[in-house]
């Protein structure tokens, strides 16, 4: 027997205590209308919501795979659907006498706030007008208001932006029929629209007609019905339209989700001062305290609201601010009202166990409620409102976790530039977000000048084309850095990174011009040295002027502290910092990192305190024999030790990787001539000899060059006395009776030979000191890092020898990809705009093809030694889903700069939670 194939059901209706979705239904139904199914429908809830029905994604998917045109069985669902609201209401769709108008909404699974369009008042026309003024008791002026409102957006988002009309001379129909309601104003003498009379809205509408016919050739269409259907049409056209594409872009959601369109009956709250609407929250969205937060206005629509035309009044005191508190509450005004609205909410947030952002409409004293959602929260609200509701038993630990976005938490981390000031203000250029936080400062140009202003106490951002070590002192002493030049791990960037520090890279808007101290920004802006720029790191953004900033204590943040112990309860691969001095240790512990995973010795030879180590080290350099290299080795040794033990101390027996000299040779090489003087007198050499020296260190391509391991073995007394200066250390604290374990490791390894050779040195000066101080035994790890893509291939035997890798993802990203750290800013946003590439690969591992290097590394290598310890030291470490992916595949622990590392935290956290893994914690 043949069976019939049900129709699909395209349309779900809501309303009257009933519904029939919910809230699951996102997918099917957008955020919206799922969340109007749920308010009507649910046992539990059960709201007075406008009823009405949800047109559902899949027929968006429909439309756009059928050359715009609906399946036949819409008509009868659709009418099917509007007889239920009509049964619901008592009125009818395009009655004379007792009309029902409806609302035409669009909603796609995520919110796209702003992103597609909404027709409201459908179903008003030349006659059914006569029934909205029956309806609201005679309030002729509201019933032409609204058709008037009706008109122009109907011709706006339908006739024009539906049908892909370009405006003449970019002049759309909406802005021409604004023009026409302000001249009436102007002619009249009038302030506000409410002055507008009866008359002049007759007028008004009139003349809107006559403009479409003229400007669109088409007449408004007074049936209903045609505008019904031209509403949907026109909201699924705004789906593909130019910003709704964009917002998808950047916020990457999918383009094949379409979405939904909701259709439902209109209510007023501008029928009269019995009448409002409002928007509230049922937690404060910006500090996330539990008090119930929102605006109202008298006699107004929805959109009066958001628009911001009048300044909305309070629902309560406590939502009162400095514009609003001469206002009347909502409470004062309609005590019973808001007690009903107060309820709802309470019933509201208990039931999705979120803070929920809602707008409800009271019309002649019955309230409504029109929307319901998850509510947008800053990070301070964010991390508030995740450790309050689970103290309140609304959520488990879990929940409690997920809720923060980790980037959220930077926000309670570092000052911002003040949220309110940045809307007014224009951005003269833009680069990439590679130090987070907001800074003002004035603009100096070169290192010396930084340290120069600063010392004198005056704040400023140091403006270059990039940055080299030697810049590094003025960039400490700067606010914030901005480069023109440069990506994500460019050395401005990972410096800054590393003190949590305010930083632009790779800002292409910009043109310094060097001899007149002068920058060139868009739009023709120039600034001058001295004058006071402001910067978004978070956002990438540059400022004009002085704009205020918004302070942070994170040790007095109650909240904070109790989300980090629900996240250390849950999280199960250690987190350890990237540390360069004893200071930053300090700073990574305070932070709750669990060992040191990167301490660069060299950063000794930069900044305050550098000169005489640095003098020492360049000697070494260019030393011609082993003796006079083995001389300034000496000398430098003490600096080397003092570091390292201070560090070893602070860390307090928490491991503390350290990693051997990196950097090429050159980048220490003096190139001023009072310095080259300086040094070619206490070589004892001419000044020619010693720039012959200098010049044959040059190197073509220097991170390919004369760096990391193979420094120690072109120079093996250069590894000797590193590691005479860890054994050293640890054994005087030991002696103290202190805790310390130094992890030894060695960078740039391509074979496992190169390990090899370090190891015989390593295993000698271990004996020596052994016998030097009476010790039995000193504890230690000795390991590689794994940056050449050649390593991790041979990571079986790597392992043979190493206790532990430490994925090095700067370079294993440079030197798979072929990209320069320092230069990808030139061609990375031709890339990212293309979709070549989805993400800065520098920025967060780029899984598939990175990703598998290390997922192979780190199984070959545990091969050998199943303990083999595994970590992460790229900046990596410190992006969120990087740091997911450590987890997933299985490694010890991630290491990032001391700022990131609660962020890390949480992001370990929350992987734990998405994927669990079977072994214990590690660290
Ligand atoms: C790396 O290459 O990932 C790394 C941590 O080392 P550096 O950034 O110092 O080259
Ligand atoms: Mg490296």
């Amino acid at each position: 027997m043949a069976t019939l194939k049900k129709p699909v059901k395209y349309v779900y209706s809501f309303g009257g205590g009933k519904a029939d979705g919910n809230e699951s239904m996102k997918n099917l139904l957008g955020g919206k209308g799922a969340n109007l199914a749920e308010m009507a429908g649910h046992p539990q809830l059960r709201l007075p919501v406008p009823p009405g029905f949800t047109v559902t994604t899949e027929l968006c998917t429909y439309y756009y795979a059928n050359k715009k045109t609906y399946p036949k069985v819409l008509t009868q669902q659709i009418n099917e659907a509007l007889v239920k609201m009509e049964k619901i209401t008592g009125k009818k769709f395009g009655d004379v006498k007792n009309p029902m108008l409806v609302s035409v909404r669009s909603g796609a699974r995520r919110s796209m706030p702003g992103m597609m369009e909404t027709v409201l008042n459908v179903g008003l026309n030349e006659k059914t007008i006569q029934g909205v003024i029956a309806q609201s008791g005679g309030n002729e002026r509201f019933a032409y208001d609204a058709y008037r409102r009706l008109i122009m957006m109907y011709a706006d988002v339908v006739m024009e932006k539906g049908m892909g009309i370009e405006p003449k001379g970019g002049k759309g129909i909406r802005k021409q029929c604004d023009e026409k309601l302000e001249a009436v104003k102007r002619k009249k003498g009038y302030a506000i629209d409410t002055d507008l009379t009866v008359d002049d809205l007759k007028a008004l509408v009139a003349d809107y007609k006559k403009t479409i016919k003229k400007v669109l050739g088409v007449d408004f269409p007074d049936d209903p019905m045609e505008q019904l259907w031209g509403g949907m049409s026109a909201v699924f056209a705004s789906w593909n339209g130019k910003r709704a594409i964009e917002y998808r872009r950047i916020e990457k959601i999918p383009d094949e989700w379409g979405t939904a369109v909701n259709i439902q009956a209109m209510v007023f709250g501008n029928m009269g001062d019995d009448s409002c609407t409002g928007v509230a929250f049922t937690r404060n969205p910006g500090s996330g305290e539990n008090k119930f937060y929102g605006e109202y206005l008298v006699n107004a629509q929805g959109e009066d609201v958001v628009a911001g035309i009048r300044t909305p009044a309070p629902v309560n005191d406590y939502s009162k601010n400095a514009q609003s508190e001469h206002f009347t509450s909502l409470e004062k005004l309609m005590p019973a009202l808001y007690k009903e609205l107060y309820a709802i909410q309470k019933r509201l947030e208990k039931h999705y166990k979120d803070m929920q952002d809602i707008e409800f409409t009271i019309e002649k004293g019955k309230l409504y409620m029109l929307q319901c959602r998850v509510g947008k929260r800053n990070g301070v609200a964010a991390v508030r409102m995740a450790t309050e509701m689970y103290k309140e038993k609304l959520i488990d630990i879990k929940t409690a976790v997920m809720r923060v976005g980790p980037n959220q938490l930077v926000e309670l981390l570092l000052p911002m530039l003040d949220p309110e000031k940045e809307k007014t203000q224009p951005v003269i250029a833009k680069g990439l977000p590679a130090g987070p936080g907001g800074a003002k400062g004035r603009v100096v140009f070169t290192s010396e000048d930084a340290v120069e202003w600063a010392s004198k106490g005056e704040k400023v951002i140091l403006v270059r084309e990039e940055t080299s070590p030697e810049d590094v002192d003025g960039m400490h002493k700067a606010q914030a850095i901005l480069t023109t030049k440069g990506g994500m791990t460019s050395h401005a960037a990972l410096v800054a990174r590393g003190w949590g520090k305010c930083c632009i890279v790779g800002c292409g808007d910009l043109e310094i011009h060097a001899d007149a101290k002068t920058f060139h920004a868009k739009d023709g802006v120039v600034i001058k040295e001295g004058e006071w720029i402001s910067l978004n790191g978070t956002r990438g953004l540059v400022y004009e002027g002085s704009m205020g900033l918004v302070d942070i204590d994170i040790e007095k943040n109650q909240s904070y502290k109790d989300l980090m112990k629900l996240v250390d309860q849950v999280k199960q691969i250690g987190v350890r910092a990237n540390c360069e001095t004893p200071e930053d240790a300090m700073t990574a512990f305070k932070f709750g990192a669990e060992g040191i995973g990167l301490f660069r010795t060299e950063h000794m030879f930069y900044g305050e305190g550098s000169e005489e180590p640095l003098f020492q080290l360049r000697k070494m350099i260019v030393s011609k024999t082993e003796k006079e290299r083995r001389a300034a080795l000496n000398d430098l040794y003490k600096y080397v030790k003092k570091d390292v033990k201070n560090t070893l101390n602070v860390m307090n027996g928490h491991p503390v990787t350290i990693r051997l000299l990196d950097p090429p040779l050159h980048e220490f090489v003096p190139h001023d001539k009072e310095k080259l003087h300086h040094l070619s007198k206490e070589l004892g050499i001419s000044m020619s000899v010693l720039r012959r020296r200098v010049l044959a260190l040059h190197e073509n391509n220097p991170m390919l060059g004369h760096r990391g391991v193979r420094l120690g073995i072109s120079y093996p007394e250069i590894t000797e006395m590193q590691i005479r200066a860890i054994f050293e250390a640890t054994a005087e604290l030991m002696k103290q009776g202190k805790k310390a374990l130094p992890e030894i490791m060695v960078p740039v390894t391509c074979t496992v030979n190169e390990l090899i050779h370090q190891k015989k040195i390593v295993d000698q000066v271990y004996l020596e000191v052994l016998e030097k101080t009476g010790l039995k035994k000193i504890p230690y790890l000795y390991g590689t890092m794994i940056e050449i893509p050649r390593a991790a291939l041979k990571a079986a035997q790597m392992a043979e020898v190493a206790d532990f890798f430490s994925f090095g993802t700067n370079d294993l990203t440079q030197m798979s990809f072929g990209f320069s750290r320092d230069d990808i800013g030139g061609f990375l946003p031709n890339y990212l705009d293309q979709k070549i590439l989805l993400d800065d690969p520098f920025q967060t591992i780029d899984q598939e093809g990175i990703g598998e290097l290390i997922k192979f590394g780190t199984e070959r290598g545990r091969i050998t030694k199943p303990n083999l310890k595994v970590g992460i030291c790229g900046e990596h470490g410190g992006d969120p889903e990087s740091v997911k992916f450590c987890h997933r595949i299985g490694m010890n622990y991630v290491s990032c700069s001391p700022f990131r590392v609660p962020i890390a935290r949480l992001a370990a956290a929350q992987a734990a939670i998405e994927s669990p893994r079977k072994i214990a914690k590690t660290k």
